[in-house]
């Protein structure tokens, strides 16, 4: 039988709960178990698709079409195994399932209840899960708080999977403990409270990982295990990281997986960190630098492009070169108060991000003439590059006024359009065409010389696509396709002749790994490096002049 380690988060939100408990997973998995990573959200939402970037962060998209929590990113990236729609579980699902049940008739004579039918339910997805991926062990994080009057039903269930599997269950709460500056000591009256919160729903965690600005120390450990009943060795520090991907190794040199092990009885197998190692190692030691600019729209919440900005620092990092991101809120170029005279610079490269709808894009078009103009490394994703084809289009094709009807509907030019059978769509919800898409490359074109294959699958999230009517147009302009869509549309399009200047209608980002980048964004910073030397003195030269 599976065994569970629920992981939860006290104090407030934004710890990294993800990260620990994906550290957590890397660790078990280099250790040679099988693991299955799960994501409980306690909102009402079937999925994260329908909510905008600010209100939740990035959407990220698994292989089956999946429109997941952004906590799903940080699972795959630190353990390569893909996820998929089982490993998040909402409210909204639960709910869901439960009341069509009971419109089916499969609670007859009986009065529905949050105990024990939604529990139930919550604790039959979790087993599903577990005994689909075949898991030693599943990492269950619970989203939110602990208090949030939204995750008490989960908390509960989870309770209820220590009673009914004794022995298979492990509690790990992770709480932020402040550093006070004007006592200069580190607070952990917060993270009581916490605890005695999760205790009161009867949950006694197991362990305590403090999350703090820098390592708590032997007494602040002490106190805590005195306060909250949790063994001494059983309180871990995780203090601040330059990277998230040194939060593995930092736990593991607390022996983490021999204290897991511990509790849940298991073989005392040891996690081999070399390889991850390898990757922090020189992720922190390089120290070239390269000026990446983001230019989109959600730029004020990063973490709207969570796996963007990863997938750059994983290319970073096998060029030998860490990334510099100034990020570029698009409406501000398209109202003046940035010049995009401002952001012009060639060594640097720049990234159009993906979006949706009108505001800032005039401005994103502005800039990509400009770039296009001076020859500069250039990466359009989805939005990105439908905005390269309409600037190709009014700029050198001559087409004034080209748009996609995304944004203006009447354009005269629709260079690019809704999707036929998106036209029928009637349903917002998980209909977009979405996951891992077929797309044949065009051979000797820049798109298949840097993924070396002539088939290859990204995954997708989107409802417009390059109109086909324009695509002979935009050739003779210079933007060629680089790969096709089974359907026939552009999936890849490049400057003809150009140092590096690609869109994709994909989203290459999300199968990005820290020891695998994605082939277009590791090719991109390849081109940004090229432009960049780093003499002996460290000063940075463009060909032979220094700058
Ligand atoms: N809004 C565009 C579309 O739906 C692009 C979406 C995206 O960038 N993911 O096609």
């Amino acid at each position: 039988m599976g065994k569970y380690i629920f992981v939860t988060g006290g104090v407030m939100s934004s710890l990294g709960k993800g990260i620990i408990a994906s550290s957590i997973a890397n660790l078990l998995l280099s250790a040679g178990y099988k693991i299955a990573s799960i994501k409980v959200d306690p909102y009402l939402n079937s999925d994260a698709g329908t909510m905008n970037p600010y209100a939740h962060g990035e959407v990220f998209v698994t292989d089956d079409g999946y429109e997941a929590d952004l906590d799903m990113g940080h699972y795959e990236r630190f353990t390569g195994t893909l996820m998929s729609r089982d490993n998040n579980i909402t409210t909204g699902q639960v709910y869901l399932s439960v009341i069509n049940k009971e419109r089916e008739g499969g609670y007859l004579g009986k009065c529905v209840q949050l105990v024990p039918h939604i529990t139930d339910e919550i604790k039959r997805r979790l087993r599903e899960v577990s005994e689909k991926k075949n898991a030693d062990v599943s990492i269950v994080e619970i989203g939110g708080t602990v208090g949030d009057l939204e995750g008490l039903p989960f908390l509960e269930a989870i309770r209820q999977m220590k009673l009914d599997e004794p022995g298979n269950t492990m509690y790990i709460h992770i709480a932020y403990v402040p550093f006070l500056k004007h006592t200069n000591e580190l607070k952990t009256k917060p993270l009581q409270h916490s605890v005695q919160e999760l205790r009161r729903i009867g949950i006694q965690p197991d362990m305590i990982v403090c999350r703090s600005e820098s390592d708590v120390g032997e007494d602040i450990k002490r106190k805590v295990s005195l306060f909250t009943s949790v063994p001494y060795n059983m309180v871990v520090s995780d203090p601040d990281a330059e990277s998230v991907y040194e939060v593995p190794l930092k736990l593991d040199e607390q022996s983490i997986v021999d204290k897991i092990s511990e509790v849940l009885h298991l073989d005392g197998r040891k996690p081999n960190t070399v390889r991850w190692k390898g990757f922090v190692d020189s992720m922190l030691k390089a120290r070239k630098e390269l000026d990446i600019y983001m230019i989109g729209k959600y730029t004020d919440d990063r973490d709207s492009y969570m796996s963007i900005t990863e997938a750059i620092r994983h290319s970073a990092t096998a060029v030998g070169a860490r990334a510099s991101l100034h990020w570029v809120e698009s409406t501000h170029l398209e109202d003046g108060s940035v010049s995009i005279d401002s952001i012009l610079d060639d060594n640097a490269g720049y990234v159009i991000l993906p979006g949706f709808g009108k505001r800032g894009t005039e401005g994103k078009i502005a800039a990509l003439r400009a770039l296009r103009e001076r020859g500069v490394p250039v990466l359009g994703i989805c939005f990105g590059m439908q905005l390269m084809a309409i600037e190709i289009a009014r700029n050198v094709a001559g087409m004034e006024g080209a748009n996609s009807t995304e944004l203006n509907p009447d354009t005269k030019y629709p260079v690019v359009d809704m999707l036929e059978e998106q036209k029928k769509v009637k349903k917002m919800g998980g209909t977009m065409r979405l996951g891992a898409q077929r797309a044949t490359l065009v051979e000797g074109t820049a798109t298949y010389n840097l993924y070396q294959s002539k088939e290859v699958y990204e995954r997708h999230r989107h409802r417009y696509e390059i109109n086909t009517e324009y695509v002979g147009a935009l050739g003779d302009a210079g933007f060629i396709v680089g790969g096709y869509s089974d359907e026939g549309f552009p999936d890849f399009m490049e400057l003809k002749g150009s140092r590096f200047y690609i869109g994709t209608q994909g989203h290459p980002e999300f199968k990005s790994r820290p020891l695998d980048p994605a082939p277009l964004f590791h090719s991109f910073m390849k081109a940004v490096s090229e432009r960049n030397a780093v003499s002996e003195e460290g000063v940075r030269t463009v060909g032979s002049e220094t700058r």
